[in-house]
């Protein structure tokens, strides 16, 4: 049976339309969503929201209904520092600065500004609709996702402490697939993900005499090499891993060996075990191969964590059950895990409870089907398609919702 998709009522989607454009237009840099969080707390508390704000930037909005369950909905809002290419008559032209003091163009390349306007549009629906349901809806915009500072950021303000907790935490997130359809996955869904940058300390001096040094550029091209070999021969071929080293630094001048080398490494892992594997053989192998020049022991500092994302399953196939009704059957497909990474998981797993977390297509069906290749996230091109993206992110933020609130007596 294919059921129509819903539609919004055309005040709503007029409304949530001209928010778009005005948040894609206006981007800001990871921790820095000050006018973006501002625009937030304006329009949830016209929603008759509670709001505050919590790790520097979110912003917490609780829409209060009574007695009845208490359920969690994270959008993030965070933009990119990527140069807009999209042609779109509301493109940014937003620049920003960078923790390191650059100043730089500012994109929502990730498609977040489709998330807060989604679940805005979420919460207009549910303050407008009263009658038909009772609870607490904890809406959770959250900043800083590219850099996995945000949800910490919260958790660490005393998000939990302020607000009802809630039974459950969902939050989704667009992609280039067909608009008008969700993609979820049952249990990992998306990678834990470490970073860590690796200072090699070796023994400077002139490039004419190597035996009065300790050659740092030799020392880390051998932790590279070797680090390869984790994933290759520890790792069990039934699990995975991705290792990638993609940057490498280290010198000035051709005849000067330098005293240090500096490289990061990108640890990317679908099971706990496995990444401990894969962590403890880095390390191992960082100390042994600077043992093997007789270099003093390397710096590794950790520059941020991920956690896994685990889509509950019970959860998940309820959710599922309800996002097909609303959507149609066709419209909600199995999606496999990712080695993309996501800080949505500290939310709920900080208080235990399950959380669940979907994909929504933004791309039009015509350029699905076509030859064209598809702009993905974070390209100066990604530019998600308004419909019927908008309309199927907050219809599927609505279905989740209600089906875990109550029901009004
Ligand atoms: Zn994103
Ligand atoms: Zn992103």
């Amino acid at each position: 049976m294919t059921i129509a998709p819903p539609e919004l009522p055309t005040e709503l989607r007029e409304d949530l339309h001209e928010l778009y454009r005005h948040l894609h237009g206006t981007p800001e840099l990871s921790m820095q969503e000050h006018a973006t969080a501002e625009l937030i707390r304006q329009r949830m508390e016209t929603l008759g929201c509670e709001t505050f704000l919590c790790g520097g930037t979110g912003v917490v909005a609780v829409l209060r209904n009574g007695e009845g369950p208490v359920v969690g909905f994270r959008a993030d809002t965070d933009g990119l520092p990527v140069a807009e290419a999209t042609g779109l008559d509301y493109a940014s032209t937003a620049r920003g600065v960078m923790p390191d003091g650059a100043e730089v163009p500012v994109m929502h390349a990730c498609g977040h500004d489709t998330h807060i306007t989604c679940a805005i549009g979420a919460a207009a629906i549910l303050a407008a609709d009263r009658d038909t349901w009772a609870g607490t809806v904890v809406f959770l915009f959250q900043p800083g996702e590219e850099t996995a500072e945000g949800a910490l950021a919260m958790l660490r303000d005393g998000l939990w402490e302020r607000t009802p907790r809630p039974e459950v935490v969902y939050g989704q997130h667009v992609w280039p697939g067909r608009a008008g359809q969700i993609e979820i996955s049952t249990g990992p869904a998306m990678a834990m993900s470490d970073g860590w940058r690796v200072t090699v300390h070796g023994r400077g001096g002139h490039g004419s005499r190597p035996e009065d040094t300790i050659d740092p550029v030799v020392l880390a091209a051998h932790m590279v090499v070797r680090i390869q070999s984790i994933v290759s021969r520890e790792v069990p071929a039934q699990q995975s891993a991705v290792v990638t080293i993609a940057t490498f630094h280290a010198g000035l001048k051709e005849n000067i060996i330098p005293a240090t080398a500096e490289f990061t490494v990108n640890v990317r892992n679908l099971d706990v075990g496995v990444r401990e594997k894969v962590l403890g053989g880095l390390r191992r192998v960082i100390r042994a191969e600077a043992e093997a020049s007789g270099a003093p022991e390397p710096e590794i500092e950790e520059i941020y964590t991920f956690p896994l994302l685990v889509n509950h399953p019970a959860e998940t196939a309820a959710i599922t059950t309800v996002l097909k009704g609303v959507l149609g059957e066709e419209n909600v497909l199995d999606r496999p895990a990712q080695m993309g990474s996501e800080d949505f998981g500290h939310l709920p797993d900080a208080i235990g409870v399950p959380g669940v977390y979907w994909f929504f297509g933004g791309t039009p069906a015509e350029r699905v089907d076509s030859d064209e290749p598809v702009p993905t996230n974070h390209s100066p091109f990604f530019a998600p398609a308004m419909e019927p993206t908008l309309t199927t992110g907050t219809a599927a933020a609505v279905a989740a919702i209600m089906s875990r609130v109550g029901t009004h007596r």
